[in-house]
């Protein structure tokens, strides 16, 4: 049987992987820790639930406009004019089945075969695979100090006339740092003079910690949205704990949205009306889930950052917002994968290697679940790594002894 050699090259997505592994474990009974999720345990909005129950409750379900309802799209207008300062046109919005989707759509909409993305490690595991998927070729650019904040001059070396396109995400996974503004301001007004894209995915633009301000993009640059690079990728996933409605958009110059759901509109013809109507409930209404997510993450983080400080030969950056940290474990591994499946393996913890992220010697850990979570999966990585920790350790009501340090 022969297949697309581009479709076989393209990996597995490890996120997925690891949360399926966790859940055939946790099915089997083991107490397994989940350190590698990418989503809040908190339920979705009750105005969301509402908004969507009414619709399927009136039992009309069709298909819907290809770039999504009137509705939702003036609720995104709503949340554009709040959030980034910036009125827009329902033309220059399309939804899509999650962020993930909608980045996928851009770059299909505007790569060539051959085109290059510029992508900044560490990076989110999925934007090297799609920009394959439509023939480009991910260009990285890594931090010449190991560090999380990329430079515009390692940027600046990178972009070739090939360059169509740079993805910036910020507050970033898998590190949680968030962009300097001078950066965000820099990156802006070298891609605009340049002609190259900036895809800014906010995704996680809200869950900010330490009261530091995100900057949004749209403040650095003087064009208006049909003649800037900026393109905006946002969604409900995140912010909302709407991971499963599969709602995300972009926002774009009316050219590009317009070719964008034609793309959309031979792949899905548009996202479930179901789904559409439950993003649009999540955004007109009470906002003070966000705000509950958000400070319930940043007590998380302190206690993993302080549970992660006592962990002899481990270096932590602080996140400044996300659902995530990405330790340097390379006192102890310089082989991410490896690592990860011991912990797996022999202490039941969940975690996600740096390798996937473009920073090998890393593991990406979660915050996302219980403080509880937090303590017990750092505790069990200490105790099957650190020769100081105590040999025995309790899993539920089974005694482990480490034998292999
Ligand atoms: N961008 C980033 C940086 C993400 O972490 C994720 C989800 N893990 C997405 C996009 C996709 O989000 P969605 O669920 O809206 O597809």
């Amino acid at each position: 049987m022969t297949v697309s050699q581009l479709a076989k090259s393209i990996a597995e997505s490890p996120t997925l992987k690891l949360n399926e592994e966790a859940r055939v474990l946790r099915e089997k009974g083991e107490a397994v820790v989940h350190l590698g999720a990418g989503e809040p345990k908190n339920k979705a909005p009750i105005s969301a639930i509402l908004s969507s129950a009414a619709k399927l409750s009136a039992g009309d379900i069709k298909y819907t406009p290809t770039d999504g309802i009137p509705s939702l799209k003036k609720a995104i207008i709503k949340y554009t004019e709040e959030n980034y300062d910036k009125v827009v046109a329902p033309e220059n919005v399309i939804v899509s089945a999650g962020a993930k989707q909608s980045v996928y759509n851009v770059l299909f909409s505007i790569l060539n075969p051959q085109d290059e993305v510029i992508i900044l490690a560490p990076y989110w595991v999925s934007y090297p695979e799609m920009v394959r998927m439509v023939y480009g070729v991910p260009v990285i650019v890594t931090p010449e100090d190991g560090g999380f904040y990329p430079r515009m001059e390692d940027i600046m070396k990178a972009v070739s006339s090939y360059t169509k396109a740079i993805i910036v995400n910020s507050p970033n996974n898998p590190s949680g740092v968030m962009y300097p503004e001078e950066f965000i301001a820099q990156i802006i007004e070298f891609c605009e003079k340049k002609g190259i894209y900036i895809i800014m995915d906010d995704i996680y633009h809200k869950l900010v910690f330490d009261g530091k301000k995100w900057p949004q993009c749209y403040k650095f640059t003087k064009k208006d949205i049909e003649s800037t690079h900026i393109i905006v990728v946002n969604g409900v996933s995140k912010l909302y704990g709407m991971t499963g409605f599969r709602i995300g958009w972009a926002v774009a110059n009316k050219e590009l949205v317009a070719i964008m759901a034609n793309v959309q509109g031979q792949i899905t013809s548009c996202t479930s009306v179901v789904l559409q109507a439950a993003a649009e409930g999540a955004l007109t209404g009470l906002q003070s889930h966000i705000e509950s997510l958000r400070m319930t993450l940043e007590n998380n983080r302190n206690v993993m950052i302080q549970e992660l400080q006592s962990f002899s030969g481990i270096k932590v950056t602080k996140p400044d917002g996300t659902y995530y940290c990405l330790p340097d474990f390379r006192a102890y591994s310089n082989d991410s994968v490896k690592l990860s499946q011991l912990l797996l393996k022999k202490a039941l913890v969940v975690t996600v290697p740096g390798k996937e992220f473009g920073m090998e010697g890393h593991l990406r850990l979660s915050y996302a679940g219980s403080i509880k979570d937090a303590t017990e999966g750092v505790a069990r990585i200490k105790w099957a790594l650190d020769p100081n920790s105590p040999n025995e350790i309790y899993i539920g009501d089974r005694k482990l002894v480490r034998d292999w340090l």
